[in-house]
């Protein structure tokens, strides 16, 4: 049975076993110890019921040692008394008596010296074996703080988009769902824009597929730059970018989508030396009572496709 101790007083305490069970046991001295001055862990045989557990001292349980080692001393020391009052009853003359006493007296005073020798020995011996526990810790922590950010570090991949370094589809769903409810909570205006890239195959079909990614991802740039840092801009698909913007009144939203599409209308794209046009489509639409985020993405988006009905490069609201 593995469990823990705690001396407070000279009393030991004791902790559940099953948790004390599920530490790994080259830790248990070390956490121990961390609980207070004198804590520790102890080994005992299966128990019987209603039996308590075997108290181990602190030393033993820190150095795993042998507990019967600590009895050598004490009974050493008892029977080298002894021996000294029976050797003290069985003298008869002073002389013997002198003898027999320096005698015990050397046994006496080899055994403290051993006595003392294995107890600076324990001693050290803790002492190391705390030090090493120190550093498992230490490199334990280390390792779970690597951990953690590997974690994050895979999880932000997971959100972004690797061609514009936009966020994701996925980014969108999650920071969708954060709006929408804090919109609900707290009120407040949230608009909700979806642009796309009009002719976009074309440039694809004249410049060639890496012509393509670089106007995406100049786009890309472009967009992030104008836009405040609570708003939020994702690519949602191919050559589409869906925009959140919290807080922000339809008037004033409308204004910042249009200076969106002209700022992308006059970046200067030149394909073999020649200025093209690159322009957006875009629908905008607002939250309104309870409707559900699909509901207005789906205003947004017949808004946009309005729009390149009506000759593409344009605003539409939904
Ligand atoms: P419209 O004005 O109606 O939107 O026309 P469009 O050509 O932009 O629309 P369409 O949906 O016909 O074509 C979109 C094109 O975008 C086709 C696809 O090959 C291209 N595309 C999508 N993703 C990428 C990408 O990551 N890189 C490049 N270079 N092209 C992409
Ligand atoms: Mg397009
Ligand atoms: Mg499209």
């Amino acid at each position: 049975t593995l469990g823990w101790l705690r001396q407070e007083e000279n009393q030991y305490l004791s902790c559940p076993p099953e948790i004390a069970k599920t530490l790994d046991p080259e830790l248990q001295a070390l956490i121990g110890y961390s609980m207070g001055s004198y804590a520790l862990g102890y080994y005992t045989p299966p128990l019987a019921p209603g039996q308590g557990p075997e108290v181990v001292p602190p030393e033993f349980a820190l150095g795993k040692l042998d507990p019967k080692d600590s009895q050598f001393g004490s009974e050493e020391l008892r029977q080298q008394v002894g021996g000294l009052q029976s050797s003290m009853l069985e003298a008869s003359d002073l002389p013997s008596l002198k003898r027999a006493v320096q005698a015990r007296l050397d046994g006496l005073l080899e055994t403290v010296d051993v006595y003392e020798r294995q107890r600076s020995e324990h001693e050290k011996q803790v002492g190391e074996r705390l030090n090493t526990l120190v550093e498992r810790v230490a490199s334990l922590e280390q390792a779970a703080t690597g951990m953690r950010q590997h974690i994050q570090e895979q999880r932000n991949r997971a959100l972004r988009d690797p061609l514009t370094d936009l966020p994701n589809r996925a980014a969108w769903d999650e920071r969708l769902e954060m709006e929408v409810a804090r919109q609900q909570r707290y009120g407040g205006q949230l608009l909700l824009a979806v642009l796309d890239v009009d002719h976009f195959k074309r440039i694809n079909d004249s410049f060639g597929h890496l012509a393509g990614d670089r106007v995406l991802k100049i786009i890309a740039n472009e967009l992030r730059k104008r836009l405040r840092k609570t708003d939020f801009i994702a690519r949602f698909g191919g050559e589409e970018f869906a925009l959140l913007l919290p807080e922000t009144p339809l008037d004033a939203g409308q204004r910042l989508i249009e200076s969106l599409r002209e700022g992308i209308q006059n970046c200067p794209f030149h394909f073999k030396g020649e200025r093209t046009e690159v322009t957006l489509s875009g629908g905008l639409a607002a939250f309104v009572g309870t409707e559900r985020a699909e509901q207005v993405f789906e205003r947004a988006d017949r808004a946009l496709y309005r729009a390149k009905g009506a000759g593409r490069n344009r605003i539409e609201m939904a």
